[in-house]
């Protein structure tokens, strides 16, 4: 099996204690992650996440950049956003930018004004357009205002993460071009609508995640995430669907691939 995982955290990982850079890798390899993107938060996040995807580059490990609606975004973090991405784009390495994000709207934590949280979106959105790169949208107790700011730049390419909607928004997701990402939640008994949109959607706009250190999915629920624990929610995820696992990890295979190669027409130097 090869499995993707489209969503962690090293950093934090680390920082959690989950285990050293070299255990989480090792953890990938004996569990037959083939590739898995790294997603930095803020700008302070940039350097490391690139660094972090060099190191690994042999063990399919890709890395965003992007800035959290929860983390400060003001002139000066976009500025750097705009000139880290020009820096990788122009380099050897495109490659191994993956997208931008995570970017979005959290009113759930409103640890920054909406209005902060959202000039940051659209900012985020422009530079993913910019670059013909995915974007990666966290949305969280924000769906309304989202699907709002998204509609203004459809149609849109990327990634939905840790979607936690019913099956109705992921289809206004999924109309905007999206990919919807299901992270462990979705394995837990009270994520009913959760599962009806797992269960929903196109098995060629689905992807899977672990967002970890958050959000273990069951049987490991309560501990600690790690990206490894990944296979856990594919297990759960061909059995809500009805279709081997096998089959289901080679359709997310393709279309994690083909998310990237969506965007490689129109930019050639992410073939290298
Ligand atoms: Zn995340």
């Amino acid at each position: 099996m090869q499995y993707i995982d489209t969503h962690a955290h090293f950093d934090l990982c680390m920082e959690e204690g989950v285990g050293t850079e070299s255990d989480l890798m090792a953890g990938l390899a004996s569990s037959g992650v083939t590739h898995a993107v790294h997603v930095s938060i803020d700008a302070a996040g940039f350097s490391w996440a690139h660094d972090f995807a060099l190191r690994h580059r042999q063990q399919g490990i890709l890395f965003t950049l992007g800035i959290h609606p929860s983390s400060p975004a003001g002139k000066k973090e976009l500025d750097d956003i705009d000139r880290y991405t020009e820096m990788v784009m122009n380099s050897d390495e495109a490659a191994l930018l993956f997208g931008i994000g995570e970017t979005g709207l959290d009113y759930y934590r409103m640890h920054r004004p909406k209005d902060e949280q959202q000039n940051s979106f659209e900012h985020q959105i422009h530079l993913a357009q910019k670059y013909h790169l995915p974007l990666i949208v966290h949305s969280r107790d924000a769906t309304e205002d989202s699907l709002t700011i998204m509609k203004k730049y459809a149609p849109l390419h990327g990634i939905m993460h840790c979607f936690s909607e019913g099956a109705g928004y992921a289809k206004k997701f999924l109309d905007l071009g999206m990919y919807l990402s299901f992270a462990g939640n979705v394995t837990y008994k009270a994520a009913i609508k959760l599962q009806e949109s797992a269960a929903y959607a196109p098995a060629d706009r689905l992807l899977l995640e672990t967002d970890a250190p958050f959000l273990s999915p069951i049987p490991l629920r309560g501990k600690k995430n790690k990206p490894e624990f990944v296979i856990h929610t594919y297990r759960y995820l061909a059995h809500l669907r009805k279709v081997e696992e096998q089959e289901l990890t080679n359709q997310i295979h393709k279309n994690f691939l083909s998310l990237i190669r969506e965007t490689l027409h129109q930019n050639p130097r992410r073939l290298t």
